[in-house]
């Protein structure tokens, strides 16, 4: 029997560092980061950018992964938009897998595919998503270790804040008392359904990855392999980053050379008082459960 595909699933809410996380993993040698996967049909679909620079349907390693599954339509029968959100329920019934059966060979043949055509041996996706995550871990051939990624929701929202003065109509609906009530439900979700389908589960904080990026980088290719795994394109606090191509997420995915990792602080100067305090009072008890004061 083939040897199962390994898939390092970060999950967790938005603007976590997801894409920065994906980014720097793929920097490992034989690891594919794929980005959110999820989106691979709506990205194709649109054309938008890859994050080795080209349009998704230029770039030679989507148009190879397409040419090996039998085309775009065979992307369409994952149902990819259904397994973001509409399967949790399905998830507190005993057996929830056998409902699940039919796509786990369309979720199969893409993942074979990446791998093939990457020349890798793990596949990292940043799709986010708690339940599709649970439907991935319910996949017989496929071996899925969750990193869920936290951080400080008052930093999610600064940056949700900051993106909301710019114009960005995506987020302008979303509320300060809805971003922090959904940090809350989303990382208790991604916990839960981790649980539930008995994944390989790993929590890391944003925090502690930009600040010691070798030592939490370490912690996650431990839970994949079972030797040590070099890491020299870290130094200190400085990744040396290559392309990748990954699907969706923020601009770091187009960063190239030398980077940078500090601890993102803007939102104690750009986050009015007001929604401070509107964040705080409502993550209080919560915020605590991660080590966030
Ligand atoms: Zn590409």
């Amino acid at each position: 029997m083939a040897a199962k595909i390994k898939v390092i699933y970060i999950a967790g809410t938005g603007k976590s560092g997801s894409t920065l996380l994906g980014k720097l993993l793929g920097q490992v040698e034989g690891y594919l980061d794929v980005g959110e996967l999820i989106n691979v049909t709506i990205q194709h679909e649109r054309n938008e950018r890859c994050g080795c620079g080209e349009l998704v349907g230029a770039c030679q390693f989507w148009s190879q992964v397409l040419m090996k599954i039998g085309g775009s339509k065979k992307l369409d029968q994952v149902h990819w938009k259904r397994l973001k959100t509409r399967y949790l329920p399905l998830l507190a019934i005993p057996g929830a897998g056998r409902f699940l059966r039919r796509y786990f060979s369309q979720l199969y043949e893409v993942h074979k595919a990446i791998i093939d055509i990457g020349q890798g041996r793990v596949i990292v996706d940043s799709s986010k998503s708690a339940f599709y995550g649970a439907v991935l871990n319910l996949c017989p051939d496929i071996d899925v270790y969750t990193v869920h990624l936290v951080r400080d929701v008052r930093a999610c929202e600064g940056s949700m804040y900051r993106l909301k003065s710019e114009g960005a109509d995506k987020f302008a609906a979303r509320s300060t008392g809805w971003n922090s009530l959904r940090w809350m439900i989303v990382n208790r979700m991604t916990e839960w359904a981790a649980r539930r389908v008995g994944s390989q589960y790993l929590r890391i904080r944003y925090e502690d990855l930009v600040s010691d990026p070798q030592r939490t980088l370490s912690e996650i290719t431990r839970l994949v392999e079972n030797e040590p795994t070099p890491l020299k394109w870290i130094d200190g606090n400085s990744a040396m980053l290559d392309k990748t191509h990954s699907i969706a997420g923020s601009g770091v995915r187009f960063k190239l050379g030398r980077l940078e990792l500090r601890v993102d602080e803007r939102w104690k100067e750009n986050l009015p008082l007001r929604n401070r305090a509107v964040v705080e009072g409502l993550t209080r008890r919560f915020r605590q459960r991660y080590g966030y004061n």
